[in-house]
């Protein structure tokens, strides 16, 4: 029975500077870019890979840091932030694997269904069901269904990408094998740095 279902928008661009349109045919944005990505682009230099270009040439990605409210020096500190987290935890973007998984399916639940009505990522977990609970597994599992979700269910300009997440808490307690808090804390930066998310709660 599912509980809580949990609007998650997660890039959230409502305009498009035509500036994010410049991508080169290497994927690299071009001369053009705005100020806060030129920031972090030098912040972090040659510490940036193929795989955070790819991520980088994508308007989609960067239309959420050009929405905040702030300095531009504010933008290119949280930009700088997620892409060294992306670039911490390349390997795992990269082949979108969860080890444990591979090993034996039953050992993580949560999923992506689908889409709701509105044609966003629709994921769901059952707390009984898994049988690997660390807190490193579950935020393996996390990263690589987050990102899938994003890339299936990729937002557009006009609309910001969203997760429906129905979590079925029943098997849930904090005297059971869910009793280690760091699963929470790793789940709550993982949203924080891999995803900017605002979250508001349906029935
Ligand atoms: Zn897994």
């Amino acid at each position: 029975m599912p509980l809580r279902s949990s609007k998650v928008p997660v890039v959230g661009p409502r305009f498009l500077p035509a500036a994010f349109c410049m991508a080169s045919p290497s994927g690299v944005v071009a001369a053009g870019q705005p100020p806060f990505v030129a920031a972090a682009r030098s912040e972090l230099a040659s510490e940036l890979g193929a795989h955070e270009e790819a991520w980088l040439s994508q308007p989609e990605n960067l239309a959420v840091f050009a929405m905040q409210s702030g300095s531009n020096a504010e933008r290119a500190q949280m930009l700088s932030d997620m892409l060294r987290w992306r670039i911490l935890h390349r390997e795992r973007l990269s082949s979108l694997t969860c080890t444990h998984c591979a090993a034996d399916p039953r050992s993580h639940d949560c999923r992506i269904f689908g889409t709701d009505a509105d044609g966003d990522a629709v994921i769901m977990n059952g707390m009984a069901l898994p049988k690997e609970l660390s807190p490193a597994g579950v935020e393996e599992h996390m990263t690589c269904v987050f990102e899938l979700a994003l890339r299936r269910f990729p937002g557009t300009a006009a609309r910001p990408r969203q997760f429906t997440w129905v979590v079925d808490i029943h098997g849930f307690g904090y005297l059971s094998r869910h009793s280690d808090p760091r699963t929470s804390l790793r789940l709550l930066s993982l949203l924080r740095n891999g995803y900017k998310v605002e979250w508001s709660m349906a029935a």
